[in-house]
């Protein structure tokens, strides 16, 4: 399987995809998308970062009926912020359909949740309280629901949840699939399932692909303001063989480029921007050493492999840690050693800290012992 296309999802869903910069499935999304959309009920054990909100908003937006007004699709999970990360993402692969998520959380009046559900969302998200809250007024209908989706449940059940969790799978009483996903499974939740579930696929997605043993991992913590004059330094004081510098935009490519140019570095931007002419130009002044640094989006370390890359250094933190081992897996190839570090500022340390996680740790805090020597590893050029 290759793209969402390929999946068959309605090409309204795929067109809005590809603005979000979802190119391909996730492992989670290939293996559990056309397992919930067949109607299957499914144990995905997973971690978060995986793109599980994918992995069953997707098929959820394809299973609901665009034109009926009832509450289709039930997300159950611990916490606010977790149900509005859940339904911003949902409504973003829904932008071109009238197809809506909701989230119902507690700590917000009631009654603008009241108003917002005159709306008609299709797609409720909540936090077990939340919802029993509205189900008992009455507010929330569970009749027509096709799927629910019990999310992060291990974290529902140490926050004391389970109860509520039950209560609500009692209440969604038309027929309709079930959807389980947790990094961990404890007995409980098993238990749970067997009462509440018909025949689950089990899903283990393992960790991902963390095969950079080549790779020597640091992080540098770094000012937003200072950022610039770090990576000036670290280019310095490193023995850049062939460095790529990630940054989140286009715009930042160029404008990156360009403040290394003004520094004296040779460097090459390369974004989807770029007309394939110039793409080729510049890979070519990076490939032939002409420019040792190539400054790029994530989007053009997909599918790159070139030779003797040294160094990867990330301008920005990625968004998911699928980005970063995609990121660092362009150095240390072939078996040759690699180096790759990341620049954290103030406002990227969460996003930083997932990444961390999910790496075990290995991440080591980076040191800049030399001052700027006097003559720079890369000289001008006019790329
Ligand atoms: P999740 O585990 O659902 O929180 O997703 C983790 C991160 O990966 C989020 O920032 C998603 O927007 C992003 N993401 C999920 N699926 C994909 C995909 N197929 N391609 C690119 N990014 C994705």
């Amino acid at each position: 399987m290759n793209s969402f296309e390929d999946m068959g999802l309605n090409p309204k869903i795929v067109g809005a995809l590809d603005d979000l910069g979802f190119k391909k499935p996730f492992p989670i999304q290939e293996r559990v998308i056309p397992i919930l959309w067949s109607g299957s009920d499914v144990i995905g054990q997973s971690h978060t970062g995986s793109g599980k909100t994918a992995a069953f908003g997707l098929p959820i937006l394809e299973i609901i009926d665009e034109k009926n007004p009832a509450v289709q699709a039930l997300i159950v999970v611990p916490t606010r912020e977790l149900a509005v990360q859940v339904a911003r993402e949902i409504n973003s692969y829904a932008k071109n359909t009238y197809k809506r998520a909701l989230a119902l959380y507690g700590g917000e009046s009631i009654y603008a949740q009241l108003d917002a559900m005159r709306e008609r969302p299709q797609i409720i998200v909540g936090t077990p309280g939340r919802l029993l809250d509205h189900i008992d007024r009455k507010s929330l209908k569970l009749d027509e629901v096709l799927c629910v989706i019990l999310d992060e449940a291990d974290r529902m059940l140490d926050m004391g949840f389970i109860e509520d969790v039950e209560q609500i799978l009692r209440a969604t009483s038309g027929a309709h699939q079930t959807a389980l996903f947790s990094a961990t499974i404890p007995q409980e939740l098993l238990k749970l399932a067997r009462r509440y579930m018909k025949n689950p696929r089990e899903i283990l997605i393992e960790s991902i692909d963390l095969n950079v043993k080549e790779i020597e991992q640091h992080f540098l913590v770094t000012d937003t303001k200072k950022r610039i004059e770090s990576l000036i330094r670290l280019l310095h004081s490193e023995k850049v063989g062939r460095a790529i510098v990630f940054c989140r935009t286009k715009r930042d490519t160029f404008w990156l480029n360009r403040m290394l140019h003004e520094r004296g570095i040779s460097s090459v931007a390369i974004n989807g921007n770029l007309s394939q002419g110039q793409r080729d130009r510049a890979m070519e002044a990076f490939v032939k050493g002409r420019s040792r640094i190539m400054v790029a989006t994530d989007l053009a370390s997909r599918g790159l492999d070139i030779d003797g890359v040294t160094h990867i250094i990330n301008f920005d933190v990625p968004d998911d840690p699928y980005s970063y081992f995609h990121r660092i897996g362009r150095t240390g190839r072939a078996g040759k050693k690699g180096i790759a570090i990341t620049m954290v500022t103030p406002p990227q340390r969460a996003n930083f800290e997932r990444i961390q996680k999910v790496g075990g740790n290995v991440i080591k805090n980076a040191q800049i012992q030399r001052e700027v020597p006097q003559h720079s590893v890369a000289t001008r050029t006019s790329d």
